[in-house]
């Protein structure tokens, strides 16, 4: 069973992930959690390159391209093998990251993105998806306060680019309603996290 967890800076992914994960446990299933971009080594070389502050000339179709790339890699060297085995695969971000950063926030169109996608992923798209939804101004202040957390290229966009972020994540929730569920990520973490067990015990087959 594949799930995906998606959102803009600061949403809480990773303490979504971790929920997540306990839940599956309970459940009796066993699980690998992994992200994108990276979770394998040449994956991960290639986040190198995408989240490097000092690559300033990047190209938007260029970084859409590395992320596919990266996202083929992970996905035949890591996600598949492990759903083959019957587990339950969590990603930290996947296909609807590039659609709301390259394909909406960046403008090269969603639709563009999504298809070199497909032809990155086939038909191994994710049956649960839960978008951690959060204002942007409310991730962002979250990530300051965070000082743990390694500074990247895409924190020092501006508020006006994340806020296309998150409009993008709106469109490709309406999109794919079948397999999106989104969650109110401004709530405070404990209905939070409440909700995404209600969802994960509801969806996990059974
Ligand atoms: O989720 P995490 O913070 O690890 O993501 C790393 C960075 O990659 C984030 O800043 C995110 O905005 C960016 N990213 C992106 N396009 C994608 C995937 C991730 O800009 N398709």
């Amino acid at each position: 069973f594949f799930i995906t967890v998606e959102g803009g800076e600061g949403a809480g992914k990773s303490s979504a992930i971790q929920t997540m994960i306990e839940v599956a446990a309970q459940r009796g299933f066993e699980i690998i959690s992994t992200r994108e971009p990276g979770g394998i080594p040449i994956a991960e070389q290639i986040r190198g390159i995408v989240l490097d502050r000092a690559n300033t000339a990047m190209d938007a179709r260029t970084e859409a391209l590395l992320y596919a790339a990266a996202r083929r890699q992970h996905l035949a060297e890591k996600v598949i093998p492990a759903l083959e085995a019957g587990k339950v695969v969590i990603c930290d971000r996947f296909i609807d990251s590039s659609l709301a950063y390259q394909g909406h926030a960046r403008g090269l169109g969603i639709n563009e993105v999504f298809s070199i996608n497909r032809f990155a992923v086939g038909d191994w798209m994710p049956q649960l998806t839960i978008f951690m939804d959060v204002l942007p101004e409310v991730g962002l202040a979250r990530i300051e306060a965070d000082l743990s957390r390694e500074v990247n290229r895409l924190d020092l966009e501006s508020l006006v680019f994340h806020r296309k972020v998150r409009e993008g994540y709106l469109l490709v929730a309406e999109r794919f309603p079948d397999r999106i569920v989104r969650i109110d990520a401004g709530q405070e973490l404990e209905a939070v996290l409440q909700k995404i067990t209600e969802v994960l015990n509801q969806k996990l087959p059974g």
